[in-house]
């Protein structure tokens, strides 16, 4: 399929769950994870309306902003994938976006290292919403201390929430208790409107918790 028509698809997919939900249909947004596809691609889900997108690998994200330099400013790059500390800088300097914070250290540095003339860094804390010991993130306990942390930085902006649950049924509960961490942690003053939840493969049931962003890969570039 091309691309043009699995994105709309995907919108379609989106609005369906928004209107199931009794939410608005256009109350979530699409992030196309771009992670393996070639620049053209990005440049092709552009032309077809895409306006944000996410990479997992610092390296490969910034070859790509690179080789789309042209549209700067008219699309929106997300790292959502791990970062280390040795690698803040051009991250700093060149994405819109960082997910997958959960450290003091690395939001530190992305703060001090952002530039003056660009607006802050968009911040979303990692969750480790299936407790697996293998995945990244923060436990849900450890997040609240880090939100405030991070929102004092003078150069960052803390938008939100993202999280992977586990994949299959029994995940239901984890999206729900993605959302009950956003809600709390917004009804104790802290004002984020991110919660980044769901992947091709859960998107309705991330939409039905109540996630604000969906972050979509094979449902709009193809299986990788
Ligand atoms: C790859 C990836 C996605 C997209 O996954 P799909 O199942 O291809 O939609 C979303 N979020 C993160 C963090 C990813 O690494």
């Amino acid at each position: 399929m091309a691309i043009s028509d699995s994105l709309q698809a995907t919108k379609h997919r989106i609005a369906a769950a928004c209107v199931a939900a009794g939410r608005a249909p256009d109350a979530v947004r699409l992030l196309a994870v771009s992670k393996t596809f070639p620049a053209s691609a990005v440049r092709e889900a552009f032309a077809a309306g895409a306006q944000a997108f996410g990479e997992n690998y610092v390296q490969e994200g910034l070859a790509k902003i690179e080789a789309l330099v042209a549209l700067r400013g008219r699309l929106e790059w997300h790292l959502i994938g791990p970062l280390q500390s040795n690698k803040t800088r051009p991250v700093a300097e060149q994405f819109d976006w960082v997910q997958s914070v959960d450290r003091l250290k690395i939001a530190e540095r992305l703060s001090e290292q952002r530039p003056p003339e660009l607006p802050p860094l968009n911040i979303c804390l990692q969750v480790n919403i299936s407790g697996e010991a293998s995945k990244s993130g923060l436990l849900p306990a450890e997040v609240a201390p880090l939100a405030r942390q991070v929102a004092a930085l003078p150069r960052l902006k803390l938008r939100g929430l993202m999280a992977i649950p586990e994949p299959g049924p029994e995940s239901t509960g984890q999206h729900r208790a993605m959302a009950a961490l956003f809600d709390a942690l917004n009804a104790q003053g802290l004002d984020m409107d991110t919660l980044s939840l769901g992947m091709s493969a859960d998107l309705e049931t991330a939409i039905a918790a109540g996630s604000t962003m969906v972050r979509i890969g094979t449902a709009v570039f193809g299986a990788r």
